[in-house]
């Protein structure tokens, strides 16, 4: 099985593009490096032995998407490229829309037009908005008081991917609801790596603990949680990456959508101390105002990836923490 990975050289493509490789799929990745480094195209080698066909190209570059479709034969393709950072998404709201939908579209009717059937959609738990639940079930309504637009992209490609799978009955859809993805490749050679001042936790905690950040501004600590600090629901990105294979192997026509989260919260100051235990350091911090936009507690219920993937996230918060300090050492 041959499959393309749009944004196989960001964070989670590749540790995707390791775990695939390792499996025996033969792999080729489309990035246009806005958010990644060409040098993890080594370390995907360094791991799996394997180099995969690099295609430096844009997906809202149209010719060059159908040029890399002319030539590849894909029977999948796992679309993770995307742009991510929920507050440059305020300030550039035209920028999102016309990357990511934009890019989407391009990348479906290359698709439709080279005749590849099967898709899975990296998606976000950001789709269920503000409901105020904090367990979330794929059947609950989504799309309702989205706050951001990264977060409205992510629900309105959900929709063109129903849309295009009811026009074309052989298409096959998976939408993968993402919670939090936290952690490094087991080898410290691959990791999180954004360009430029990260905006989640993790990334922030790391840097931190590096020094490149004085201290961690905690948003918040009147919450309806367990200590008053933001609760979600951290997933290991090799977990996230096990989801995908399972999802491959049980693909058939039609949309099916799962989340992908362990179904157990943890509060910030619970990470500051998994942090602490796990690297010996103590991790300064300081209790600000709200973040605009943060829900108090946002938790995958898991259930349905269980009950039809076979799939259950089986690392901890401190095996992560673990698997990103090894990666810091490393690097
Ligand atoms: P990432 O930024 O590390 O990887 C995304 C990759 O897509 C980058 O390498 C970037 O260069 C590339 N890209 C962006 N726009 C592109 C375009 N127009 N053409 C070609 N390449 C393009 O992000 P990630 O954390 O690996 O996330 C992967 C996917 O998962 C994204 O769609 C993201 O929205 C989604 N997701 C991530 C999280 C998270 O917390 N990391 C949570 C939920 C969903
Ligand atoms: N958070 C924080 N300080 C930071 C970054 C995040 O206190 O510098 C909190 C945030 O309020 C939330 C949790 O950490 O409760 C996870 O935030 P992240 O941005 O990583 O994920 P998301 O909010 O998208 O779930």
């Amino acid at each position: 099985m041959k499959i393309l990975l749009t944004g196989g050289t960001g964070y989670i493509g590749s540790h995707a593009a390791v775990r695939l490789i390792e499996l025996g799929y033969e792999v080729e990745i489309l990035d246009n490096l806005n958010n990644s480094k060409i040098e993890v195209l080594d370390k995907i080698e360094k791991i799996t032995g394997v180099r995969p066909t690099f295609h430096q190209v844009d997906l809202m570059d149209y010719k060059a998407t159908q040029r890399v479709f002319s030539e590849g034969g894909f029977d999948l393709v796992i679309h993770f490229a995307g742009l991510k950072a929920v507050g440059e998404s305020v300030e550039k709201p035209l920028l999102y829309y016309e990357n990511n939908i934009g890019g989407t579209i391009n990348l479906l009717k290359c698709m439709r037009e080279f005749g590849v059937k099967k898709i899975i959609f990296s998606s976000s738990a950001t789709v269920y908005g503000d409901t105020g639940e904090t367990e979330f079930t794929e059947e609950m309504p989504t799309g309702v008081k989205i706050v951001n637009p990264y977060g409205k992209t992510k629900f309105m490609i959900e929709e063109i991917l129903r849309d295009v799978a009811t026009a074309d009955g052989d298409l096959e859809v998976v939408i993968l609801r993402y919670f939090n993805p936290i952690g490094a490749h087991e080898s410290g050679l691959l990791g999180e790596d954004p360009n430029g001042i990260p905006n989640n936790l993790m990334p922030i905690v790391m840097r931190v603990s590096t020094g490149e950040i004085e201290e961690l501004k905690i948003y918040g600590n009147d919450y309806d949680t367990v200590d008053g600090t933001g609760v979600r629901d951290y997933i290991h990105v090799m977990d996230l990456v096990d989801g995908h294979i399972a999802a491959i192997k049980k693909m058939q026509p039609g949309v099916a959508i799962y989340n992908l989260g362990t179904g157990r919260g943890t509060s910030v100051l619970e990470m500051v101390a998994a942090f602490e235990k796990v690297s010996g350091q103590k991790l300064p911090y300081k209790i600000v105002e709200r973040r605009e936009g943060d829900l108090g507690e946002v938790i995958a219920n898991p259930d349905k990836a269980e009950r039809e993937l076979d799939w259950e996230a089986k690392r901890t918060v401190e095996d992560a923490m673990r698997d990103v300090l090894g990666y810091l050492k490393g690097n």
